[in-house]
This record gives structure tokens, sequence and C-alpha cells, in this order.
């Protein structure tokens, strides 16, 4: 009876699949799968007996039914599509393909060319081989019933494959700086882009659950099965031989090899697939992410998203038996992690945008924390950010430091209408993280009054990358510059962070450039305004620059007073004024900010020159007054206690309406 019904469906989906394309079937796969799998006998059975067109269908019938695989991402049943996936869905019947985000979906053509390229944007044409709408067009497919889903889905799973083969490459060895300026080069050498290990392992990741949401489809026959699982195979294995030398891409690969071994554990390769993921996540974690909690390339975005990766192997792996994968400390450092990313949030739960970020608001945060929260049910201040401090404890604390890697938050408290200022002063980090050491984001009552410029664009041709670099100016930050220069060196060190007085305290420095030290101290003032103390000291000569870009909107400069002001009409304000040892010019300069690729727009920005002429430091006093209006604003006054630049100790005063307070550090 079963064999009948076998033939009887094998004949019908070929009939069906013939309508669609025509495939021969990838016998291939039989060598590539552990017959002796326990339930697949009869696939077993009928291969043994030369019918792998049966086998084959019966490998469909098994995986069709298959229980006990659980992909903790994805519920098959009951997929939720929100508008943009459902869009994406929808263009790509059309074959508009949605790329990345700053990209407006392109159309490649109704032959599709997967080397269609209009703006010579490396990440244009690597993500496009990400594929990101097959998962939306398979919840489409899931919702409707609508087989039409299913059908082009194939069709461009298999034109894919027949358009962009696997050209073995020479595996060249290559330094660190030969390996960033490969990777960043424009060429037409379609390997490069369709086969970056980057994006066969995001593919990889998403085979389980594409499977899921196409398995019951009338289109998905034995054929399609057979070249499914050889495809899945070949890119495990590319994977496996190709690894990033470091950073997030190889944690992503390693992540999505875990998956690719615990999904279809009926591969031979499997539990090698499997053991290689969790061993390159175990071996990399303490070597990414420094003690203090941050992932080392200093990117919040990239940080987040390694909270990601691990949190997603972990889970993966406990809920479908692989308990012993990852020890005790590796989810006690997911832990650290998450406390280093709320501790930069801004009070209305944004991300500040440094280095390669883009955009990320509240919405974007709650969905980290409900995550978070379901794999650390017990984490109170998890709970807490996850329901926005209906449940749960916030932290004991409101200011921290996070010394290692170099990020400093002065907090009021931990409410959407605190004061915030979060600085970023680290060590070096590599290709993501921008030279902005000092630079900060500044927010009063839920107004980010120095939001950071953003990144604008990823690498690509001669234009793309001007486009970059041009947002990763050090001048584009809240710091200090020599003649404009990026800064030679972004190596900074905590000198002193005091945060038990009524005023809290940093002090870092940075050996900016050849013969320039910067040292800029933070004295959160009575926790109701900011004073900051910028000391450029050493040989060396030229036009020292102290840079502050201010939020869009009503911003006033007023030039000869070296001071600017925002005039918002509901008042809430900010006045900033900069006094300096030595005589100092405020100019304007050009201001841009970007919330996401592609996409800027201007805004005030400024600087306080001083033409450094000899030995002498330049020393700069900015205090950053918040009040109603500008018009109120106080006088405000400042000066230095100590005359000479003393590498041990610094006194300075300022005085608000007469009213005088003395600031002062003492180093080691
Ligand atoms: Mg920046």
């Amino acid at each position: 009876m079963k064999l009948r019904f076998y033939i009887i469906s094998c004949l019908f989906m070929v009939l069906i699949a013939n309508t669609a394309f025509s495939q021969d079937l990838n016998k291939e796969v039989f060598s590539l799968i552990n017959l002796n799998y326990s339930g697949l006998e009869k696939v077993k059975k009928l291969h043994d007996a030369g019918n792998d067109s049966l086998a084959m269908a019966a490998l469909l019938d098994y995986y069709r039914n298959r229980t006990g695989i659980v992909n903790p991402d994805l519920n098959p049943e009951k997929p939720s599509v929100n508008p943009d996936e459902k869009k994406m869905a929808e263009d790509a019947l059309d074959h508009v393909f949605f790329s990345y985000v700053g990209f407006k979906p392109l159309n490649y053509g109704k032959d599709i060319d997967w080397t269609y390229w209009p703006v010579r944007d490396n990440e244009l044409r690597w993500q496009l081989h990400r594929q990101k709408w097959f998962i939306p067009m398979g919840k489409m497919f899931r919702l409707t019933g609508d087989e039409k889903y299913a059908r082009e889905w194939t069709l461009q799973y298999m034109d894919w494959i027949k358009k962009n083969p696997l050209i073995p490459q020479v595996k060249k060895e290559l330094s660190k700086e030969e390996q960033l300026k490969e990777d960043n080069k424009v060429d037409d050498n379609n390997m490069r882009y369709a086969w970056r290990p980057m994006e066969v392992s995001h593919r990889l990741s998403d085979q389980y659950a594409i499977f899921q949401l196409f398995q019951t489809a009338k289109a998905f026959t034995p054929e399609f099965l057979a070249t499914f699982l050889w495809n899945t195979h070949r890119h495990a294995n590319f994977v496996i031989t190709h690894y990033s030398k470091e950073g997030n891409h190889l944690l992503f690969e390693a992540q999505r090899m875990l998956y690719a071994g615990v999904f279809f554990p009926e591969f031979k390769d499997a539990e090698t697939w499997r053991k290689s993921g969790a061993e390159i996540l175990n071996r990399e974690m303490p070597k990414q992410v420094y003690a203090d909690g941050f992932q080392f390339e200093l990117d919040p975005g990239y940080h987040t998203g390694c909270i990601g990766i691990f949190l997603s192997a972990l889970r993966v792996a406990e809920t479908n038996g692989y308990k012993t994968a990852f020890p005790v400390g590796y989810k006690q450092t997911i832990v650290r992690m998450i406390e280093a990313y709320y501790n930069v949030l801004l009070p209305d739960y944004s991300l500040p945008m440094f280095s390669d970020l883009s955009q990320k608001i509240k919405r974007d945060a709650l969905k980290n924390f409900r995550e978070w929260a379901v794999a650390f049910p017990e984490n109170e201040q998890i709970r807490y950010f996850a329901t926005e401090g209906k449940e749960g404890k916030a932290p004991e604390y409101a200011s921290k430091a996070f010394k290692i890697s170099g990020f400093y938050t002065f907090r009021t408290n931990w409410t959407e209408k605190a004061t915030a200022l979060v600085l970023k002063a680290g060590p070096p980090a590599g290709w993501h993280c921008q030279p902005d050491n000092g630079t900060f984001n500044l927010m009063f009552n839920g107004r980010n009054f120095f939001p950071d410029a953003g990144s604008y664009s990823y690498g690509g041709d001669e234009e793309v990358t001007r486009m970059r670099e041009s947002f990763r100016l050090t001048s584009m930050h809240n710091t200090l510059t020599l003649d404009n220069k990026n800064l030679e060196t972004a190596d900074s060190k905590c000198l002193l962070w005091d945060v038990s007085g009524s005023t809290e305290k940093l002090v870092v420095e940075n050996p900016s450039y050849k013969g320039l030290n910067h040292r800029r101290s933070v004295f959160f003032v009575d926790k109701k305004y900011f004073v900051i103390v910028d000391e450029a000291y050493g040989t060396a000569a030229g036009k020292v620059r102290l840079h502050y870009q201010l939020c869009e909107g009503d911003v006033k400069l007023n030039i000869a007073e070296n001071k600017a002001f925002t005039q918002f009409d509901d008042n809430n304000n900010i006045v900033l004024k900069t006094f300096c040892n030595q005589s100092q010019q405020m100019e304007e300069q050009e201001g841009w900010i970007s919330y996401k690729a592609k996409q800027k727009s201007p805004r005030k920005a400024f600087s306080f020159v001083v033409d450094k002429k000899t030995t002498e430091p330049v020393r700069y006093i900015t205090v950053i007054y918040p009040d109603k209006q500008a018009a109120n604003a106080p006088e405000i006054k400042a000066g230095f206690i100590t005359k000479k630049f003393d590498a041990k100790k610094g006194v300075f005063f300022v005085k608000i309406n007469g009213k005088k307070t003395t600031l002062s550090f003492k180093l080691d």
C-alpha cells in the first residue's frame, strides 16, 4: 500500500515539478546522508534496491514528518509577517529584490541577472546573495497557502545555483592588511560576492527555516529536495573550509555551522559541523569579548549582533539536546555583554551611532530585551528593561565605566527623562571602529543634543569609499584634531573614574598624533551640567581644533562669544561655551548626520581653533549647560586655577551666574 502511495505521490510531484522546471535527480545526496540514521530505513531500502526516485520521495516524506528537531527561531505553523517582510515577498515575485538597508529594492530582470550592480557599493552586491526575501516568501506561502510563492521560490533557488557556480579559487594566505584590502576592493569576479563565506553562511543559516516553511508545498518535490540537500551540504562544507580569520564574521560562520549540524543531523558530516561551530564560539568568546563585556570591535551594532550569535547558538544547542556544548561561563559572558549594552543605551533606549552603527531606536532595544528576558528569566535588570521598568529591578548604580573597552556613561537614573552622557575612548578596534576617541553623545530630557554622525556608507568603489571616509573623519566627532587630520593613534587610557562624590569625574588620554597627546577630563557637576577640559600637549605645531556637532533643528552660533545654543520651543535647550588658555577662533564647519546608509541631513558643527606654534599646551574648558530657553541662559565663565598643564593634576573653576565652583582631579 505504502509503496503504491509513494509511486503515486512521486509521479504527481514530478508532474508538478516539470511544469515549473525540469530537473534531474541529484543522486549525490545518497552518499552525503547517513542512510543508517534512525528513521531512514525505507530510504535506505529503496536506495539499496536501486530505486532512487522512490528513495528520494521517501526521504521527503521522512523530512515532512520528522519530529524532535526544534528551531527556536521560527514556528512554521504560525509565522508572523511584518509589513516589510510582506513587501519583500511580494516584490520578489517580480524579481524586485531587497539587498540591504539604504538601497531601494532593485529589479534584477525577468531572466534574473545576479550580477546586476548599478551602484558599486560592495554591500549591495554581497547582500543580494543573502537572499533575504526567501524566508518572507516562505512565511507568505504558509499564511496564504498560495502555491505561487513556493513555485517562484524554487525557480529562484535553482536559477541562483545555475548562474552562481562554485568555482574553486586558489586560497591565498593574506596578512590582516592584505585581507582588509582584498575585502574592500571592487571587481567583477562573481565568486567574491556570491561565495564570500559571510554570505554563504547567511544562506546556510536560513536553509532550515526555508525548508520548514516550504516543505508542504507542491513545488517542493523529491527532485527539488535532492538539490536542496546537496546545496545545503556544499554550503556547509564551503564555510567549514573557508572560515574568516577573526571578528564577527567568524562568529556568524561558526554559529551557522552549528545550526547546519543540529538541523540536518542526517548528514554524515553533521557532527563535525556542529562540533566545529561550538568549538569556535567557545574559543573566540574570550578573545573577542573583553573582560568588561564589550565585543572587541567596539561598534555597538556588532556588539549587539554578537550577543545574538552567542545566544542563538546556545538556544539551538540546548533545545536540541546538546546541553554540554557550552559551559556555564559562556552564559555568564552573554549576560555581561547585555549589561554592557544597556549601559551605553541612552535614556530613550536609543543607541549612540558610534562607529558603523546606523540608527537603533527604542523598538529595536525592546525587541532585544524581550528576547534576552526569555533566555535569562531570572535576571532582574533584563526584565526591568524588557518591561520598560514595570517589572524587575533597575541596576543599583547609574554611572558606569567600562575601562578596558573605553565606554563611560554618566547617568542620573534609569528613567527616560534621565541625563546621560556616553563617551567612547578605547583601544584600537579595527575596520568598523571610527577614529573618534573622546567623542560622546549627550541626552537631556529625551533629546540627544550631540548625536553621532553615523556611518553613511560601507566599502565600495572610490566614490562609495569617499562617502564612508567623510563620516569616519575624526573632525565629524566631538573631539580634538591636529590640522584637521584623522587620529594617527586611537588608544585611549583611563586615568581616572570617580563617581563617589556629588560631582562625577572622568579623565582619559589618547596619544592622538606624533607629538600631541589629548587629555580629556569630564566633570558631571552636581549631576546637573557638564564641564569638559581638553588639554593638547606635546611638541607638535599646527592648528589644534576642538570640534562639536550639535543636533538638527534650531541651533545658533555666537562666534564672537565662542558659544552655541539651541532654541527648541519645548523648554529643553542647552548652551555650550568654550574658554581657552590661548587665543582661539570659533569656526563653523560642515556638519552632517546619517541615520541609515546613503541618507544624510545637514546640521550645525563648529570648532574652536588655536594656532599652536610652540610647545605651550592648548587647554580648553567647555561648559555644556541645560536650560529651558537660551534667552534665560545664565552667564557662564570658566578658567584654569592650575595655570600650567600638570601631568598629575588639574584645578579649574566655573562660574554660573556669579556662583563659583572649583573642579579638580588628582592622578596617581
Ligand atoms: Mg561616528
